[in-house]
């Protein structure tokens, strides 16, 4: 069914979105200009992630607003004011150069949503060193794959994740120089190896001068995953803080007064970019709700908070969907004036529900690991065509075309034509490298334009429509997940003779990883193996990234040159035309 336009009229909002007209803001806009917006630091000492985002308010008369009101699972509610925020980062700044960590050492955060992950990010900044976040509920494997890849130097961690996921790895982390643990209720650790976090804090000082910073000093290191080979360190520089904070200007729309409530992981990019970073540098209030998805305590977090930006993921807005709006009715939501959501395509039925259950829609935006904020989206200002991403941000040029045989790129100008979407490098949160590896990221540009692996489309006025993904890598509940990662372990077991891993459709977590594994001889498919097999993979990837569905292959199908080829795996499981099979193997 077609849907109709969303439109906005002036009439609908008390409050002028920043970007109130696109047309010639996005035209007059300059990367120069945005800069201004931030204070630098001082005597020209350059540009640091933490200034901009803490310390230039709590040397004001902004340091007793709350930065951060974090939810604690167990109910406990903790506000940290930016003049707060500025000890304690001060604090883990310190702790770094007592430990000898150094300008552009990595240290890594492997925690929940809790006050110390944003402590040690920002106070990684003010050091100077890279922040590493790796998410929560990865198993022991992409644990040890990331800390290796990334060379870490310091792992941040909770003494029961340490115990349950890095203890019985650390002898394959032989670079990792310091462990600092925070112990359950803060009580103090004293587990050999590693050091108790909050005991080195107390003994830190709280005054710290941030050092010089270089624009394009490292800050920051994401992983994220491609369809071959071990997962990728996206390399971010403290320049990005300038992309953080316009696009948190212009794409979610912040004002002074603002409660913003990101509901993303800072294991994964949105919820560093803006759970952390962009409402931090703007000056408002940020919720950090420790707790999962839930979708009545989320409606009274709303509420309850006043929460007035809200940026959240399909597979959480599907979710609620299925509750209902009813439910969304009981809570009072009248503070809340603009939702944003990001991560998969947003179905247009999930936008359109949005102005029934909230009197307002979703405003769908598209950016990934390697851009570092938020490129395309739908505006405040502007009207929805449900179902698309939306146009891009200020200073940011995009468009779809096609990579020859040749490695030529050809321009695809015709409204609907469809291709990869194509950014033209140059704004300051662009990836600057993957982690020691010079060619994978060599391989993303052509032509004078960096190419985002995902295919889209663009209408006559310049909205664009996301396809699908251009490779392998499969998207489930909003997480990135390389095949390779899972097949990698999976062929690991003694059963297993090859393994292929694919994104399943789902209605709610967009896809499902589903594996498809041939036995080595002596070993006969079976309930109690498949069960099995499903167990070792959980144990080691975590569930965040493990199969949730195995199924037995005689023999997987392959090019002639030996490659898996999921592309038929999936054909075949969805029913759909096999396509080009001409390189199958005989
Ligand atoms: P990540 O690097 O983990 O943030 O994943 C980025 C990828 O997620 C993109 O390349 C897209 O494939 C997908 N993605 C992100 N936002 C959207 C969106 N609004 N619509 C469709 N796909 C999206």
């Amino acid at each position: 069914m077609p849907w109709t336009t969303i439109v906005k009229s002036s009439r609908d909002r008390e409050i002028v979105p920043n970007l109130h007209d696109y047309g010639s803001i996005h035209a007059s806009f300059t990367w120069e200009q945005a800069r201004q917006d931030l204070e630098g630091l001082r005597d020209n000492q350059g540009l640091n992630i933490a200034h901009e985002a803490i310390d230039r308010h709590a040397n004001g008369a902004h340091a007793s607003h709350v930065a951060i009101r974090w939810l604690g699972k167990n109910g406990t509610i903790e506000d940290y004011s930016y003049g707060q925020l500025q000890d304690l980062t001060n604090r883990f700044a310190n702790l770094l150069q007592q430990l000898g960590v150094a300008r552009g050492d990595r240290v890594f955060v492997l925690a929940g949503r809790i006050p110390e992950l944003y402590i040690a990010a920002l106070g990684t900044f003010k050091n100077r060193s890279v922040f590493c976040p790796l998410f929560s509920a990865f198993g022991p494997e992409p644990i040890r794959a990331r800390l290796n890849i990334g060379q870490a130097n310091v792992l941040v961690t909770t003494a029961s994740l340490y115990q349950r996921k890095v203890a019985g790895i650390r002898a394959a982390i032989p670079n990792l120089q310091h462990i600092l643990l925070i112990g359950e209720d803060r009580q103090r650790t004293a587990i050999a190896g590693t050091q108790d976090l909050w005991t080195r804090m107390q003994q830190a000082s709280p005054s710290f001068a941030i050092g010089p910073t270089d624009p394009e000093d490292i800050a920051l290191l994401h992983f994220t995953s491609g369809t071959t080979g071990t997962p990728k360190g996206a390399i971010h520089v403290h320049q990005a803080v300038v992309a953080h904070h316009m696009t948190g200007k212009y794409a979610l729309d912040f004002h002074k007064d603002d409660v913003f409530w990101c509901t993303a992981d800072p294991g994964w990019v949105t919820g560093t970019s803006y759970g952390i970073i962009a409402p931090l540098t703007n000056g408002i209030t940020s919720i950090v709700d420790e707790g999962d998805f839930d979708a009545e305590r989320w409606y009274r977090i709303l509420q309850d908070e006043r929460v007035t930006v809200w940026y959240t993921a399909p597979t959480a807005i599907r979710m609620m969907m299925k509750g209902g709006a009813g439910l969304v009715r009981k809570f009072n939501l009248r503070h809340l004036r603009f939702l944003a959501s990001v991560g998969e395509p947003l179905n247009p039925e999930a936008v359109v529900w949005g102005q029934e259950a909230f009197g307002q829609p979703f405003h769908d935006n598209w950016w990934q690991t390697e851009t570092g904020g938020i490129m395309i989206a739908n505006y405040a200002s502007m009207d929805i065509q449900p179902g698309s991403m939306g146009r891009p941000l200020p200073g940011i040029e995009a468009a779809i075309v096609h990579k020859t045989e040749a490695g030529t790129i050809e321009l695809l100008e015709n409204p609907g034509e469809q291709g990869e979407l194509a950014l033209r490098p140059g704004w300051p949160s662009m990836f600057r490298g993957y982690w020691n590896e010079p060619e994978r990221y060599q391989k993303c540009f052509a032509g004078g334009w960096y190419l985002t692996g995902d295919l889209a489309k663009k209408d006559e006025q310049g909205y664009f429509w996301f396809v699908g993904r251009a490779d392998d890598v499969i998207k489930s509940s909003g997480h990135l997940i390389g095949p390779f990662e899972v097949e990698s372990v999976l062929i690991e077991h003694k059963a297993v003779a090859e393994a292929g891993v694919i994104g399943k459709p789902d209605p709610v977590a967009m896809e499902v990883v589903k594996a498809f594994v041939s036995l080595k001889d002596g070993y006969e498919p079976s309930e109690e193996l498949r069960r099995e097999l499903l167990g070792f993979a959980r144990a080691r990837l975590g569930a965040a990234v493990a199969p949730k569905e195995i199924a037995f292959l005689p023999t997987l199908p392959k090019t002639r040159s030996g490659k898996i080829m999921r592309r038929l795996l999936k054909a075949r499981e969805l029913g759909l035309p096999e396509g080009d099979t001409s390189t199958l193997e005989g």
